[in-house]
């Protein structure tokens, strides 16, 4: 198994990462910090949680390394990330792992005053990271000057694209020197981005880990028929089993997740909400309060919450149904960072069944059903069903076979019950696609 002394990092980034705590390099690692540091251009297929982020600031620190240090100092490495909670995440991870180093970066975002940044910038720095509004502005400005940027770092170029930046950072992109090393990282490939990637990458190395259906293997998911108005009570119910310590909620909407973590703390449950709308003073104090235990949960919409490094979550509950099924793998990730397991629950109401067959399809699982507990509402007339199981003991069952065999099998089908008589009295049915209600994937998008 490849060490990372085996990768020909440099002594102060090796020292570094030992004290990280890294034993090994992840896959991704073990993939691209070698074309980064030989100076390729990089296609990276790739989510976080993965360890992207020291796959790409190791090497890129240690090539800003190996040359003096130019006076005046200028901005020669760009960072572009579509959420400034990932940005600030970059900035530290740089910052941890160039400690031995005599780099200087820093990190903009929108959202705060401007003074600092540009203080920052004006007095120079060797990495930016930025979230691509603002760097405009400072473009404009001419505080921020990228004319000499020799190596681009485009993160969650997908996520770029779901909040409308792509245009913004075409602009960006425009402003550098066409000589350059470009690293691009999407953690899926639609075609509006397999284009930007033509368009900006030279005989890219193509990196792909962690496919969905494999990233998921190692959390244990089920997920609960309930109807709309049995979520909270269900959600209640769930938390008062003290094994979800660490708890990530994930709603639609910026409106239900404030509603949520409304609702919980009224209940005695400390929680907070986290999503576009919050001013970024709000979003770093809920975030801060969550990492160090002051609240059990966090309530967040998926745009909040993609790149949110949050160790320790025990458990991730799907209080709606992702629009976008890859969003579903985003979500549960957050459970299991770097390697480690954990636990993910979903609340399917009637009308997201359409979704919930879109997820199962995406992740070739059947994710396994439980039942609701009595007294809370759910689609099936019958009774409440078994007592409430206990997380954070045994993992639900894995019905299926293990991936290398699934990756090629068919969406299993659901099991028939015998003739009149249900096989688990509580569990509905699943798939009733005969009867489903039209698609609201787009009246969706445009409300979020
Ligand atoms: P990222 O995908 O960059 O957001 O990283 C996810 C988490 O994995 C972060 O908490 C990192 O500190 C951690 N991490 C990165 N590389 C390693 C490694 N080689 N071994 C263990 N943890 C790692």
């Amino acid at each position: 198994m490849t060490r990372f002394e085996d990768l020909h990092l440099i002594e102060p980034l090796l020292r570094s990462v030992r004290e990280e705590g890294y034993d090994r390099p992840t896959p991704i690692q073990h993939q691209t910090i070698r074309p980064v540091l030989e100076g390729r251009d990089l296609l990276g297929c790739a989510q976080t949680g993965t360890g992207k982020t020291a796959a790409f600031a190791l090497p890129i620190l240690q090539r800003l390394q190996s040359v003096p240090i130019p006076q005046p100092r200028h901005v020669r490495v760009l960072v572009l990330s579509p959420t400034r909670e990932l940005a600030s995440q970059i900035g530290d991870s740089f910052a941890r792992y160039g400690r031995y180093l005599q780099l200087r970066h820093t990190v903009v975002f929108g959202g705060v005053g401007q003074n600092p940044q540009a203080q920052a910038l004006r007095l120079g720095v060797d990495i930016l990271v930025a979230t691509p509004g603002r760097l405009l502005d400072l473009i404009e400005q001419r505080i921020a000057k990228l004319d000499k940027v020799g190596i681009l770092v485009l993160d969650e170029a997908d996520r770029m694209l779901d909040m409308g930046f792509i245009h913004d950072v075409r602009r960006v992109i425009g402003n550098l020197p066409k000589n350059r090393q470009t690293v691009f990282f999407s953690a899926t490939l639609p075609h509006d981005i397999m284009s930007l990637a033509k368009d900006i990458l030279k005989n890219p190395v193509r990196i792909e880990v962690t496919p969905p259906a494999t990233t998921v293997e190692k959390i244990s998911q089920s997920l609960y028929h309930v109807d709309k108005h049995g979520k909270f009570p269900l959600l209640r119910q769930l938390l008062k089993d003290p094994a979800l310590q660490r708890t990530l909620v994930f709603t639609r909407t910026k409106r239900g997740a404030n509603k949520v973590a409304e609702q919980l703390n009224l209940n005695f449950v400390k929680a907070d909400a986290i999503h576009g709308n919050k001013a970024q003073s709000a979003r770093e104090r809920a975030l801060e309060n969550f990492k160090r235990g002051l609240s059990r949960v966090l309530v967040a919409t998926d745009i909040a919450a993609r790149g949110i490094d949050v160790d320790g979550v025990t458990h991730v509950v799907n209080y709606d149904m992702p629009d976008v099924p890859e969003n579903y793998v985003h979500r549960i990730g957050r459970t299991a960072r770097a390697g480690a397991g954990g636990i993910a629950i979903a609340f399917c109401a009637p009308d997201e069944r359409e979704e919930l067959h879109a997820v199962e399809k995406l992740i070739r699982l059947k994710i396994p059903v439980r039942p609701v507990p009595p007294g809370i509402a759910h689609p099936s007339s019958g009774p409440g069903g078994s007592p409430l199981p206990k997380y954070g003991a045994a993992p639900a069952p894995r019905p299926h076979p293990p991936a290398a065999t699934r990756a090629a099998a068919p969406h299993p089908p659901t099991p028939a019950p015998a003739h009149g008589a249900p096989a688990t009295p509580a569990a509905p049915p699943q798939h009733p696609v005969a009867h489903k209600p039209p698609r609201r994937f787009l009246w969706r998008k445009r409300h979020r």
